[in-house]
């Protein structure tokens, strides 16, 4: 950590801030220059909270040097990490893709979006059968029976099944059908949830909560992380800004900023990211060259009728031309998909 004194500060506010770190057990190493001081507090302190020297008298600006993300962090383990399910692998240099539709509705439904997925040659089946929907009113999912026919589907087409899970209850439920759990934005700091699913087997898609900085997202992985389940993905679907001719404003820089920082594996879900689905196919292109391991893309063989997130379904078609498309733009970075 760097204090940055005031360039007033008195010789007695220098001592009070020094004694404070050597206090919280830093090391003090002190710089007096000529317009002011400068004292960089040594020691690993993920947990030390800077305000408590911000609002000592004297003191201007506080710097963190260390990212308070330990597990997550680069410097806990500069490979990347790459998790394998049955034979699909997430984070290597296949980019993987999670498609089918926003929620299991029917048997009819399910079965044959899950052909289209293993048509395209995708691997895993996203669907929710728990949804999180912002009016209680809302279609709210099929429950157990959603999960049971989406297990089903993705057997059937050699498919893996990730699903969302809105509450500790229900993880042991959700782990019979699923190969990986989603915890969507709205609970991205649900910490009592993601207590619970470090001590899971399975992996788990942290998606980005919607006014979270990245900082924050990192740290909701280590609770993760720190239960004992290292099989974490991070998966951004758009932020919350005064943008509204998008559902949620893309954050692409996320990918580079998340690679850069973790070892873990992203996944960038352009469908919720955007909201319409005009700008799903742009975005998936651009994820894909930003470095993506992975997209989440929805879709329905009648988004007209779909029970949730119709509007930025994409149709069979196109996402079948859009998978084209996402090999041609994976190749020239020398990945596959
Ligand atoms: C979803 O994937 O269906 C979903 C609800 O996503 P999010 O949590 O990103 O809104
Ligand atoms: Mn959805």
């Amino acid at each position: 950590m760097v204090v940055i004194l005031q360039k007033n500060a008195t010789e007695a506010q220098v001592q009070n801030v020094v004694k404070h770190l050597e206090d919280y057990g830093f090391q003090i190493h002190k710089s007096t220059g000529t317009e002011r001081t400068i004292i960089g507090a040594i020691g690993v302190k993920p947990n030390f909270d800077t305000r408590n020297i911000s609002i000592l008298d004297g003191v201007d600006e506080v710097y963190r040097v260390t990212t308070p993300f330990k597990l997550a962090g680069r410097s806990f383990q500069e490979s990347n990490t790459v998790i394998k399910i049955k034979d699909v692998e997430i984070g290597g240099n296949h980019v993987v893709m999670m498609s089918g539709p926003c929620s299991v509705e029917s048997e009819d439904q399910i079965f044959r979006l899950a052909k289209v997925v293993a048509d395209s040659g995708a691997t895993i089946l996203r669907g929710g059968a728990f949804k999180p929907r912002t009016s209680p009113y809302a279609f709210q999912g099929m429950g157990e029976e959603g999960l049971k026919l989406m297990r089903a589907a993705a057997d059937q087409y050699n498919l893996l099944v990730i699903t969302e899970v809105m509450q500790i209850e229900q993880i042991d439920l959700i782990y019979k059908y699923a190969d990986i759990f989603q915890v969507g934005a709205r609970n991205m700091q649900n910490f009592s949830l993601l207590k619970e699913l470090g001590k899971v087997d399975k992996p788990v898609m942290l998606k980005r909560g919607i006014a979270a900085t990245i900082e924050e997202w990192l740290m909701s992985a280590e609770y993760i992380l720190s239960g004992g389940n290292k099989d974490v993905v991070l998966c951004e679907r758009g932020i919350r800004t005064f943008e509204n001719y998008t559902r949620n404003t893309f954050d692409l820089s996320a990918i580079p900023v998340v690679h850069k920082k973790s070892h873990l594996p992203i996944i960038a879900d352009p469908s919720h990211a955007t909201g319409l689905r005009d700008q799903v196919p742009p975005m998936a292109r651009a994820a894909v060259a930003a470095g993506a391991d992975g997209l989440m893309i929805e879709f329905h063989h009648d988004p007209e009728t779909a029970l949730s997130d119709g509007p930025q379904a994409l149709l069979p078609n196109t996402y079948l031309k859009l998978m084209e498309e996402l090999r041609l733009i994976a190749k020239a970075i020398g990945r596959t998909l």
